[in-house]
Parts: C-alpha cells; structure tokens; sequence
C-alpha cells in the first residue's frame, strides 16, 4: 500500500520514550511503540526510539517527546514504582507541561495517588492525576472492551481492545474519563467509565495494544507532540486506515 508523504512534516522529528520495556509490557503492549514509529515514518517524520528503563536518568527522561508505559504484574510495578520514585520530578513536569504520553494498565494507574496491590503494599505512585487505585484481589476484570471516546478529546468514535487488571481506579471530580464503557469494565466494575485524559496524557486500561486497532489514538498523540515540540498547528496526512476500521466494526459485531 503505497502512503501519501506530507511535505510539509518532512522536517519534523520526534523521540519516542519507551518506559521500562522489559518491565512494563505484557499483552502487546510494545505493538503501541511499532505504531507509533512506524505511523511517523510513513509521513517522513524521523523518530527514535529511547528505553528509558531502570536506571535511566530524569535527563534522559527529558529527551523525549513523547512517552509510552505498558501494564505490569503487581511484582514489576514495584520495581518500577521505586525506580520511577528518582524521575519523579522531571516526569511530573512533563506531564503538566502538555508532552503527550500513552500509560496502559500498571503504567495508567502510575499516574494516580498510590496503587494499592492485591496482597495490600500501598505503593506511592506519580501523583500527578487526581485518582486512586485498589486491587481488593478478588476477581479481576478481563475480556474485550469497548468505549465511546469522550468528546473533550476531539476526536470521536468507538474504540475497542482487550483488558486484564485486578486495579479499580477511582477517578477523583476533576479528571475526565477516556470514555464511556459500551462493554467490558473499564476503570472499576461500577462507574462504566474507562481510563482518563490529562492534558496531552492518556491512561486507559487498553491493552491488545490499543493503537493498532485505533489508530487515531497515535495520531491524536503524534500530532500533540508535534505542535508542543514546534510550537505550530501540524496537520497530519491522512493514512488508509480501513483495514484497522473494519477489524473494529467485526470486533464490535462479535461483542
Ligand atoms: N497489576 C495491575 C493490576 O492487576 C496492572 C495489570 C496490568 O497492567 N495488566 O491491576
């Protein structure tokens, strides 16, 4: 399939923070990162990869312009959740600043207040998101979900994955959802209501990955990236997105 280039994107590039890639990535979250990267490469956007991952310093926290985080088992989440602890300023920042970053499941609930495990260790989380997660250990929510996106966003329709978490995120009066839960759980089991939008931040419990199959999730966070590195509107050439279209709508008839 051959893509249109946008010229004008020609002289942009961005780097792609991965946060800790080989403790924050189960069920296809790295699938968000090939994205990412390869929705840039399409429209002659140069982008490069960065792991960030323990031991990194906020530095090269800093370097880059957009950031992604998969999910976790409650045992990596600690690790990472006491690593994250020396970033924790300049990543905090980030975020207020408006650098755009995509949080799956462990790495959404890093954004809230604390994340409290099924065995009941309360870990201190980033704190930057008016929220709260409980893991109660009882049965944890998992299937195939599906959420109609929230019109704060901008961009509208139904996007669909597959989600795995014993966490119930609360989210507290002054955060927006991602979306409405159409099915599946979403954040908790009883506010129908999944993951949240901060600025240019997403957290959702999407895993699968999210971006394949809802491509205009990457693009909302490229283009994000790309106005806050240069400062001006970009409008981004539109890919052919029908096949990622139609493996929603059959995933929507089957649910
Ligand atoms: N360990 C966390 C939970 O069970 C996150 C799980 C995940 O990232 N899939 O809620």
């Amino acid at each position: 399939m051959k893509h249109t280039t946008n010229r004008q994107n020609k002289k942009y590039q961005l780097t792609i923070g991965w946060l800790y890639p080989d403790l924050m990535n189960i069920y296809g979250d790295r699938g968000n990162v090939i994205v990412l990267e390869k929705r840039c490469k399409d429209r002659g956007i140069n982008v490069t990869v960065r792991e960030i991952g323990v031991g990194s310093t906020e530095k090269d926290l800093q370097s880059c312009d957009l950031l992604m985080m998969g999910g976790a088992q409650d045992m990596q989440q600690e690790i990472v959740a006491k690593d994250l602890q020396k970033k924790k300023k300049a990543f905090a920042q980030m975020i207020e600043d408006g650098v755009p970053g995509l949080y799956i499941c462990g790495g959404f609930q890093y954004l809230g207040q604390y994340y409290k495990t099924a065995d009941g260790t309360k870990l201190p989380q980033l704190g930057v998101l008016d929220m709260y997660t409980e893991n109660p250990g009882r049965e944890r929510l998992i299937g195939n979900i599906a959420v109609e996106l929230s019109p704060e966003l901008g961009i509208t329709g139904t996007i669909v994955g597959f989600e795995n978490h014993g966490g119930r995120t609360i989210l507290g009066k002054s955060i927006k959802p991602l979306g409405k839960v159409l099915k599946g759980y979403g954040s908790n089991d009883s506010a129908q209501e999944e993951g949240a939008v901060y600025k240019n931040s997403i957290g959702t419990y999407f895993h699968g990955p999210i971006l394949p199959k809802n491509p205009m999730i990457a693009d909302w966070l490229i283009e994000k990236a790309l106005e806050k590195k240069y400062g001006e509107k970009v409008m981004l050439t539109p890919l052919d997105d029908s096949l990622a279209a139609s493996a929603r709508e059959a995933i929507l008839a089957r649910m």
